[in-house]
């Protein structure tokens, strides 16, 4: 069954690898996702990610156009295998023709710098998709979720008071009149408020699951769940096992697969079928998995229909919801 994916941080590996002298291909890798194990997974669509750290990277902005020109060289190889869209039609000609699709995404807004004439250059570099923050807070908004100090000496506490700057709001606005999707993920609560009540088409958290279920400040509540599903968006099912449940102190961390169709039922009987999706996260976690890379998605087919899933709820979730979300905002 064609899969659609809406995260994996696969480009910032490619591009950590490069820098540390270690070159590895889009084509087959020891990472988690390549073509080959996209083929192995029948993948139809692989969101692509230019995650920049901004406490680590010299110079962001010069980092994410780095990898973007990456994403090109690598993407662009195997025009048999994996072509690049910009476009809801071009996604749907890949798909006619059993050809993947490889669309691009930033996750984190503050490569931007705040400025809006660099988020239309992102736009017309190709740029689809974006999340406002990752883990710090930027021009745009404040993120949610306990992260360490730049220095290294404490914990950020999870974000619930403070949501987008006036600049993330004009941000939102400008995001949806390109054409662009607002990605909700590592938002801090009010953040993905605020954009709820901000944007008028769908809004997506490309990887994030159920608070109800795993209590990481990342996953969303279910009054959230309820508004992106009213909204049309769609959430992706992220695979990382602190994600999935929560883990007691020295308790081995597992990502499983029963754990993700669990979260799947929930988030179907809180918003509806049409707003589930997957977003992996592959090559952006580190936890021990039962489905180890993208090759192995028919696990997760599998462990749906034993738990009931029909064909159309499993069709919609692997790649109709994120189809028909791609077609209203990306046109
Ligand atoms: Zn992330």
């Amino acid at each position: 069954m064609k899969a659609i994916d809406l995260h994996c941080d696969t480009i910032g590996e490619l591009y950590r690898l490069k820098k540390e002298g270690h070159p590895q291909s889009i084509l087959k890798n020891s990472r988690m996702v390549d073509l080959e194990k996209m083929e192995a997974g029948d993948y139809g669509l692989q969101v692509f990610a230019l995650f920049v750290n901004m406490e680590r990277a010299e110079d962001p902005f010069a980092c994410c156009m780095e990898m973007a020109d990456l994403f090109y060289q690598e993407l662009s190889a195997y025009p048999e295998r994996i072509g690049i869209v910009r476009t809801s039609k071009e996604i749907e000609e890949n798909w006619a023709k059993g050809r993947m699709s490889a669309l691009l995404s930033i996750e984190e807004g503050g490569v931007c710098r705040g400025n809006p004439a660099f988020l239309r250059d992102f736009y017309r570099l190709g740029v689809r998709m974006m999340t406002l923050t990752w883990n710090y807070p930027n021009e745009l908004a404040y993120p949610n979720r306990l992260s360490r100090l730049p220095d290294g000496s404490g914990l950020f506490e999870a974000e619930t008071e403070r949501g987008l700057t006036e600049i993330g709001a004009a941000f939102v606005e400008e995001m949806e009149r390109l054409g662009m999707l607002i990605d909700v993920s590592h938002l801090g609560d009010k953040g993905v408020w605020d954009v709820l009540r901000l944007a008028k088409g769908p809004v997506i958290a490309s990887h994030s699951n159920a608070r109800a279920l795993a209590s990481f400040p990342r996953n969303l509540t279910d009054d959230m769940i309820r508004a992106i599903a009213e909204r049309g968006g769609i959430i992706g099912i992220n695979y990382c096992a602190a994600f999935l449940e929560d883990f007691g102190p020295g308790e081995q961390e597992i990502s499983r697969v029963s754990r993700m169709v669990e979260h799947m039922k929930h988030i179907r009987k809180v918003g509806g079928i049409g707003c589930l999706g997957l977003g992996s996260d592959f090559d952006g976690i580190s936890c021990e998995l039962e489905m180890e890379n993208a090759g192995q998605l028919g696990k997760l087919a599998r462990e749906m229909e034993r738990a009931g899933f029909t064909d159309g709820e499993m069709e919609a979730v692997f790649s109709g919801n994120a189809r028909r979300v791609f077609r209203e905002v990306l046109g």
